[in-house]
């Protein structure tokens, strides 16, 4: 039995009251925003605290401008602001670089390489069947021998998150992370608008196995196609029975894709990453033990029951089994969403997605604003878990931005080392301020200067984003070191 979202705490009210004003008017007021404290019944200047930190919610009334997008794909095509356009952050429509306007359902010409996950989508609840007939622990049992890891970006090993909450012998929460906010990634976005079933079943075979008390699904504020995508699944007939999600709109911001950060989102808190210990396994959400996979781990749960633990086995590597979606953008000529079995090398994947748009590949970004470089000695590296270079590059959520012999490899080192500084949430010193002095150093061409700062952020910062935020820009002195004298 799950619980309604009226029965947790009042609090939990606060972000999705806050999306449901700003989608209402365009922008929150002070007066809005001391209504919805009353509502959830939190302190004004808390609630106040938690809006604000948000990214996408907007404090004065845009007036209808248009929206243009600066993402790293989106400046490599070209992206330029004409008087009275919005700039905005990543649009997440890196596909049809350079994107303007709002959100869109996720057109299936761009899904350009379908394996198991992205096969049209599932009508007849197979993987949930057998779930159900092999019983919970034989079921248990295979995720362990599916060997299936997290596609979130850390490659967590399934079966051991959820041993560690099922320990606990309490009611957990389960938490579905759809909260894509990482520029060049636009793979949830393509699983939610043309799968949602699939990733359903994965959701029901997590339901049946878990028991959740609660199930959330966290979907990135501004995927409103998604979202209705998902939400027009759930109300479609012939749902498995025992799910009955709680759909949450996010607020943006990059932050928000980390787990803590997640919660506290959840809990109508600031969204700020907690520390750690307690992991969420032993108390997340609300305290409960708490459960929290990206979508695309869920939908491969789908597939792993549906085809059984070998046949999911037998693509990927052996540390790292079954399909990936990568999302390929940038000056590539076939951008779009690529499922390859983890460990495919990356010159196989720049192959596949039909090479430069100018001349040859110069560079790939690999893993976002967390992850690096690769030059083109590099090319040849497999894309599984771990690092793909001493520098800090790896797959991360399967973000590739390919540059070419007309992008300037300075300026989106440059972007990188902005978004970084601009995404830090604020609450831990070394990242607050190491990142806008990381880039104050790149702009400057001051390498001396910029090399120990690289290390005390990455050291001494408190989440996966301030700990991260140096490998782009340490990636890009190691290849291209003249270009930052
Ligand atoms: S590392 Fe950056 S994003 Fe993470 S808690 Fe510290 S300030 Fe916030």
């Amino acid at each position: 039995m799950q619980l309604s979202p009226e029965s947790l705490p009042r609090r939990a009210r606060l972000l999705p009251l806050l999306h449901a004003e700003h989608g209402r008017r365009g922008w929150l007021s002070p007066e809005s925003v001391t209504a919805i404290a009353r509502e959830a019944r939190i302190p004004v200047a808390e609630a106040w605290e938690a809006a604000t930190s948000y990214r996408d919610f907007h404090f004065e009334s845009p007036a209808g401008k248009a929206q243009v997008c600066t993402g790293l794909s989106c400046q490599l095509a070209g992206a330029a602001t004409e008087a009275g356009e919005a700039v905005m952050g990543c649009r997440f429509r890196c596909y049809e670089a350079p994107a303007r306007g709002h959100d869109q359902p996720f057109p299936e010409q761009f899904i350009r390489e379908a394996g198991p996950l992205l096969a049209p989508d599932v009508t007849d609840w197979r993987g949930l069947e057998r779930a159900r007939s092999v019983g919970r622990e034989a079921a248990l049992a295979e995720i362990e021998s599916s060997g299936l890891r997290g596609r979130g970006g850390a490659y967590f090993p399934v079966g051991r998150k959820w041993a560690g909450a099922l320990a606990q012998n309490r009611p957990i929460a389960l938490v579905v992370n759809a909260e894509e906010g990482e520029p060049g990634v636009f793979k949830d976005r393509a699983l939610l608008c043309r799968r949602p079933r699939r990733v359903l079943e994965g959701i029901a075979i997590a339901a049946e196995l878990l028991q959740p008390a609660v199930v959330a699904i966290v979907v990135n504020g501004e995927a409103e196609a998604a979202r209705m995508s998902l939400e027009a699944a759930l109300a479609s007939p012939g749902l498995p029975q025992n799910v009955d999600p709680w759909v949450v709109p996010g607020g943006g911001g990059y932050i928000l894709g980390e787990e803590t950060t997640l919660l506290n989102a959840l809990e109508g808190r600031k969204p700020v990453p907690r520390l750690r210990p307690p992991y969420p396994v032993e108390s997340g959400l609300f305290g409960m033990p708490t459960v929290i996979n990206n979508v695309e781990t869920l939908a491969n749960l789908s597939v792993a029951f549906r085809d059984g633990a070998a046949a999911f086995r037998s693509s990927g590597t052996v540390d790292a089994p079954g399909t990936k979606l990568f999302s390929v953008s940038g000056q590539v000529r076939e951008p779009g969403v690529y499922e390859l079995p983890l460990g495919i090398r990356l010159a196989e994947v720049i192959e596949r997605a039909g090479g430069a748009v100018s001349g040859s590949v110069t560079a790939v970004l690999t893993g976002g604003p967390s992850g690096g470089f690769l030059a083109p000695s590099e090319f040849g590296v497999a894309l599984a878990p771990g690092v793909l270079h001493p520098t800090g590059a790896m797959v991360g959520a399967g973000g590739l931005v390919v540059l070419d012999e007309s992008s300037d490899v300075r300026a989106a080192v440059l972007a990188m080392a902005r978004f970084n500084a601009e995404e830090s949430c604020g609450k831990c010193t070394p990242c607050r301020e190491g990142s806008p002095r990381m880039l104050d150093f790149l702009r400057e061409n001051d390498a001396g200067s910029l090399e120990p700062l690289l290390e005390v952020v990455g050291a001494a910062s408190l989440c996966g984003l301030g700990q991260m935020a140096p490998n782009p820009l340490r990636s890009a002195l190691h290849f291209w070191p003249e270009l930052f004298r």
